[in-house]
Protein backbone atom coordinates (compact mmCIF):
# COMPACT_ATOMS: atom_id res chain seq x y z
CA UNK A 1 0.00 0.00 0.00
CA UNK A 2 2.73 2.61 0.97
CA UNK A 3 3.69 2.39 -2.96
CA UNK A 4 0.40 3.78 -4.03
CA UNK A 5 1.37 6.20 -1.63
CA UNK A 6 4.42 7.20 -3.56
CA UNK A 7 2.95 6.74 -6.86
CA UNK A 8 0.07 8.74 -6.42
CA UNK A 9 2.04 11.82 -5.07
CA UNK A 10 4.69 11.07 -7.74
CA UNK A 11 2.22 11.24 -10.28
CA UNK A 12 0.50 14.19 -9.25
CA UNK A 13 3.75 15.80 -8.75
CA UNK A 14 4.75 15.73 -11.93
CA UNK A 15 1.28 17.00 -13.50
CA UNK A 16 1.80 20.20 -11.13
CA UNK A 17 5.54 20.87 -12.88
CA UNK A 18 4.10 20.44 -15.94
CA UNK A 19 1.19 22.47 -15.90
CA UNK A 20 1.52 25.14 -13.21
CA UNK A 21 4.35 27.15 -15.13
CA UNK A 22 3.86 30.09 -17.27
CA UNK A 23 6.63 32.93 -18.99
CA UNK A 24 6.25 36.17 -17.59
CA UNK A 25 6.49 38.32 -20.88
CA UNK A 26 8.86 41.07 -19.41
CA UNK A 27 11.12 39.06 -17.87
CA UNK A 28 11.05 35.98 -19.76
CA UNK A 29 11.16 33.60 -17.15
CA UNK A 30 9.50 31.08 -15.89
CA UNK A 31 6.82 31.31 -13.23
CA UNK A 32 4.72 29.08 -11.41
CA UNK A 33 0.86 29.63 -12.53
CA UNK A 34 -1.25 27.33 -11.09
CA UNK A 35 -2.96 30.57 -9.53
CA UNK A 36 -3.79 33.07 -13.09
CA UNK A 37 -3.02 36.40 -12.64
CA UNK A 38 -6.94 37.08 -13.26
CA UNK A 39 -7.67 34.76 -10.49
CA UNK A 40 -4.56 36.68 -8.15
CA UNK A 41 -6.63 39.97 -9.06
CA UNK A 42 -10.07 38.47 -7.91
CA UNK A 43 -8.73 37.53 -4.66
CA UNK A 44 -6.54 40.91 -4.48
CA UNK A 45 -10.02 43.00 -5.22
CA UNK A 46 -11.76 41.13 -2.67
CA UNK A 47 -9.27 41.34 0.22
CA UNK A 48 -8.70 45.42 -0.93
CA UNK A 49 -12.06 46.37 -0.34
CA UNK A 50 -12.38 44.49 2.99
CA UNK A 51 -9.20 45.75 3.97
CA UNK A 52 -10.21 49.66 3.02
CA UNK A 53 -13.98 49.03 4.47
CA UNK A 54 -11.87 48.09 7.46
CA UNK A 55 -9.24 51.15 7.52
CA UNK A 56 -12.41 53.58 7.32
CA UNK A 57 -14.28 51.98 10.49
CA UNK A 58 -10.70 52.39 12.32
CA UNK A 59 -10.59 55.62 11.17
CA UNK A 60 -7.00 54.40 9.19
CA UNK A 61 -7.88 56.06 6.06
CA UNK A 62 -5.66 59.22 5.51
CA UNK A 63 -8.17 62.77 4.95
CA UNK A 64 -5.48 65.20 4.22
CA UNK A 65 -6.46 66.15 0.81
CA UNK A 66 -2.80 67.36 -0.30
CA UNK A 67 -1.16 63.84 0.78
CA UNK A 68 -3.51 61.95 -1.51
CA UNK A 69 -3.30 64.53 -3.86
CA UNK A 70 0.11 63.47 -4.13
CA UNK A 71 -0.20 60.30 -4.08
CA UNK A 72 -3.06 60.13 -6.84
CA UNK A 73 -1.12 62.30 -9.35
CA UNK A 74 2.08 60.21 -8.74
CA UNK A 75 0.09 57.08 -9.02
CA UNK A 76 -1.63 58.39 -12.53
CA UNK A 77 1.53 58.99 -14.19
CA UNK A 78 2.32 55.56 -13.30
CA UNK A 79 -0.23 53.92 -14.44
CA UNK A 80 -0.22 54.30 -18.17
CA UNK A 81 3.14 53.50 -18.25
CA UNK A 82 2.44 50.14 -16.31
CA UNK A 83 0.12 49.11 -18.89
CA UNK A 84 2.00 49.98 -21.61
CA UNK A 85 4.64 47.61 -20.35
CA UNK A 86 1.97 44.73 -19.69
CA UNK A 87 -1.23 45.04 -21.93
CA UNK A 88 -3.63 43.04 -20.36
CA UNK A 89 -3.58 45.16 -16.97
CA UNK A 90 -5.75 47.96 -18.90
CA UNK A 91 -8.63 46.02 -17.43
CA UNK A 92 -7.25 46.25 -13.73
CA UNK A 93 -9.19 48.83 -11.66
CA UNK A 94 -5.99 50.88 -10.43
CA UNK A 95 -6.65 52.31 -6.91
CA UNK A 96 -4.61 53.75 -4.13
CA UNK A 97 -5.41 54.92 -0.93
CA UNK A 98 -3.03 56.73 1.91
CA UNK A 99 -3.24 54.59 5.49
CA UNK A 100 -2.21 55.88 8.45
CA UNK A 101 0.54 53.67 10.23
CA UNK A 102 3.76 54.10 11.51
CA UNK A 103 5.17 51.71 9.80
CA UNK A 104 7.51 52.36 6.70
CA UNK A 105 5.97 50.70 3.96
CA UNK A 106 3.58 50.32 0.18
CA UNK A 107 2.48 47.46 -1.30
CA UNK A 108 0.79 47.18 -5.00
CA UNK A 109 -1.58 43.86 -5.13
CA UNK A 110 -2.28 42.14 -8.09
CA UNK A 111 -5.47 43.73 -9.94
CA UNK A 112 -3.40 47.51 -8.97
CA UNK A 113 -4.70 47.85 -5.49
CA UNK A 114 -2.43 50.22 -3.66
CA UNK A 115 -1.51 51.46 -0.38
CA UNK A 116 1.18 54.17 1.16
CA UNK A 117 1.36 54.17 4.77
CA UNK A 118 1.77 57.52 6.46
CA UNK A 119 4.84 56.17 8.23
CA UNK A 120 6.88 55.94 4.74
CA UNK A 121 5.78 59.57 3.88
CA UNK A 122 7.41 61.17 7.72
CA UNK A 123 10.03 58.78 8.40
CA UNK A 124 11.79 59.03 5.02
CA UNK A 125 10.52 62.44 3.72
CA UNK A 126 10.83 61.43 0.26
CA UNK A 127 10.67 64.11 -2.46
CA UNK A 128 8.34 63.14 -5.72
CA UNK A 129 10.76 61.68 -7.40
CA UNK A 130 11.35 59.21 -4.81
CA UNK A 131 8.11 58.39 -3.33
CA UNK A 132 7.68 57.18 -7.88
CA UNK A 133 10.62 54.65 -7.19
CA UNK A 134 8.81 53.47 -4.39
CA UNK A 135 5.49 53.17 -6.06
CA UNK A 136 6.72 51.72 -9.33
CA UNK A 137 9.14 48.95 -7.40
CA UNK A 138 5.57 48.43 -5.06
CA UNK A 139 3.54 48.14 -8.82
CA UNK A 140 6.59 46.71 -11.12
CA UNK A 141 5.54 43.37 -8.01
CA UNK A 142 2.15 42.97 -9.47
CA UNK A 143 3.01 43.78 -13.57
CA UNK A 144 5.77 40.60 -12.66
CA UNK A 145 3.22 38.25 -11.75
CA UNK A 146 4.83 38.00 -8.44
CA UNK A 147 1.97 37.76 -6.17
CA UNK A 148 0.17 34.97 -8.59
CA UNK A 149 3.23 33.31 -8.25
CA UNK A 150 3.30 32.65 -4.70
CA UNK A 151 -0.29 31.85 -4.19
CA UNK A 152 0.36 29.44 -7.15
CA UNK A 153 2.87 28.02 -4.78
CA UNK A 154 0.52 27.87 -1.63
CA UNK A 155 -1.77 26.37 -3.59
CA UNK A 156 0.60 23.30 -4.73
CA UNK A 157 1.53 22.91 -1.64
CA UNK A 158 -2.18 22.88 -0.07
CA UNK A 159 -2.85 20.72 -3.34
CA UNK A 160 -0.03 18.41 -2.65
CA UNK A 161 -1.50 18.05 0.83
CA UNK A 162 -5.08 17.18 -0.09
CA UNK A 163 -3.58 14.24 -2.69
CA UNK A 164 -1.32 13.41 0.42
CA UNK A 165 -4.63 12.93 2.00
CA UNK A 166 -6.30 10.53 -0.36
CA UNK A 167 -3.73 8.48 -1.10
CA UNK A 168 -2.83 8.47 2.56
CA UNK A 169 -6.67 7.41 3.34
CA UNK A 170 -5.87 4.90 0.71
CA UNK A 171 -2.50 3.82 2.58
CA UNK A 172 -4.71 3.68 5.87
CA UNK A 173 -3.32 6.81 7.66
CA UNK A 174 -5.17 9.58 8.30
CA UNK A 175 -3.95 12.84 7.39
CA UNK A 176 -7.25 15.33 7.21
CA UNK A 177 -6.08 17.59 9.98
CA UNK A 178 -2.28 18.18 8.13
CA UNK A 179 -5.16 19.40 5.00
CA UNK A 180 -6.53 21.50 7.39
CA UNK A 181 -3.27 23.81 8.14
CA UNK A 182 -3.50 24.71 4.84
CA UNK A 183 -4.29 28.44 4.45
CA UNK A 184 -6.40 30.22 1.90
CA UNK A 185 -4.14 31.33 -0.85
CA UNK A 186 -4.86 34.79 -0.74
CA UNK A 187 -3.84 35.80 3.09
CA UNK A 188 -0.62 33.44 2.47
CA UNK A 189 -0.15 35.00 -0.56
CA UNK A 190 -0.22 38.59 0.89
CA UNK A 191 1.88 38.06 3.90
CA UNK A 192 4.64 35.89 2.22
CA UNK A 193 7.73 37.87 1.62
CA UNK A 194 8.88 37.89 -1.60
CA UNK A 195 12.12 36.24 -3.07
CA UNK A 196 15.74 38.12 -3.88
CA UNK A 197 15.26 37.27 -7.21
CA UNK A 198 11.61 39.07 -7.59
CA UNK A 199 12.82 42.12 -5.20
CA UNK A 200 16.08 42.65 -7.87
CA UNK A 201 13.42 41.87 -10.80
CA UNK A 202 10.76 44.85 -9.30
CA UNK A 203 13.94 47.14 -8.62
CA UNK A 204 14.07 46.71 -12.02
CA UNK A 205 11.59 46.98 -13.59
CA UNK A 206 10.66 49.90 -11.43
CA UNK A 207 13.57 52.12 -12.04
CA UNK A 208 12.52 51.70 -15.80
CA UNK A 209 8.74 52.47 -15.11
CA UNK A 210 9.35 55.38 -12.90
CA UNK A 211 11.94 56.73 -16.04
CA UNK A 212 9.55 55.94 -18.69
CA UNK A 213 6.53 58.38 -16.52
CA UNK A 214 9.05 61.08 -16.00
CA UNK A 215 10.76 60.46 -13.01
CA UNK A 216 14.27 61.08 -12.57
CA UNK A 217 16.27 57.26 -11.87
CA UNK A 218 19.16 58.75 -9.38
CA UNK A 219 16.06 59.13 -7.29
CA UNK A 220 16.15 55.40 -6.54
CA UNK A 221 19.89 55.34 -4.77
CA UNK A 222 19.06 58.59 -2.71
CA UNK A 223 15.78 56.59 -1.54
CA UNK A 224 17.01 53.24 -0.69
CA UNK A 225 20.26 55.36 0.91
CA UNK A 226 17.31 57.07 2.98
CA UNK A 227 15.82 53.46 3.61
CA UNK A 228 18.74 52.08 4.86
CA UNK A 229 19.43 54.98 6.98
CA UNK A 230 15.89 53.41 8.54
CA UNK A 231 16.12 49.94 8.74
CA UNK A 232 15.42 49.45 11.95
CA UNK A 233 12.04 50.87 11.74
CA UNK A 234 11.21 47.72 9.97
CA UNK A 235 9.42 47.74 6.81
CA UNK A 236 8.50 44.35 5.84
CA UNK A 237 8.12 44.07 2.28
CA UNK A 238 10.36 47.14 1.89
CA UNK A 239 13.58 46.16 3.33
CA UNK A 240 13.61 42.33 4.67
CA UNK A 241 14.18 40.50 1.93
CA UNK A 242 17.48 41.90 0.09
CA UNK A 243 20.70 41.19 0.04
CA UNK A 244 23.40 43.95 1.72
CA UNK A 245 21.56 47.48 1.23
CA UNK A 246 25.01 47.98 0.33
CA UNK A 247 24.80 45.68 -3.02
CA UNK A 248 21.52 47.38 -3.55
CA UNK A 249 22.27 50.87 -3.82
CA UNK A 250 25.24 49.83 -5.74
CA UNK A 251 22.64 47.57 -8.56
CA UNK A 252 20.67 50.77 -8.13
CA UNK A 253 23.36 53.19 -9.36
CA UNK A 254 23.94 50.90 -12.12
CA UNK A 255 20.00 50.99 -13.16
CA UNK A 256 19.98 54.37 -12.69
CA UNK A 257 22.72 55.24 -15.16
CA UNK A 258 21.14 52.96 -17.34
CA UNK A 259 17.85 54.41 -17.48
CA UNK A 260 18.62 58.16 -17.58
CA UNK A 261 18.71 58.34 -20.88
CA UNK A 262 14.79 56.97 -20.92
CA UNK A 263 14.11 59.91 -18.58
CA UNK A 264 15.84 62.79 -19.75
CA UNK A 265 13.85 62.43 -23.29
CA UNK A 266 10.64 62.14 -21.22
CA UNK A 267 10.96 64.60 -18.93
CA UNK A 268 7.84 66.53 -18.32
ZN1 LIG B 1 9.64 44.61 -3.14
Amino acid sequence: MKTTFHLLTGVCGIVLACSGCATNPITGRSQASVVSDAEAARESTRAYSQLVSQAQVQGALETNPQTIARVRRITERLVPQAVQLRPETRSWRWEVHVIRSKEVNAWCMAGGKMAVYTGLLSTIQPTDDELAQVMAHEISHALLSHQAEKMSRVQMQKTGLQLGVLAGAMAGYNLQGVAGLADTAATVALQLPNSREAESEADSVGIRLAAQAGYDPRAAVTLWEKMRRVSGAGSMELLSTHPSPQSRIEAMRVLAEKYLPVYQQRKF
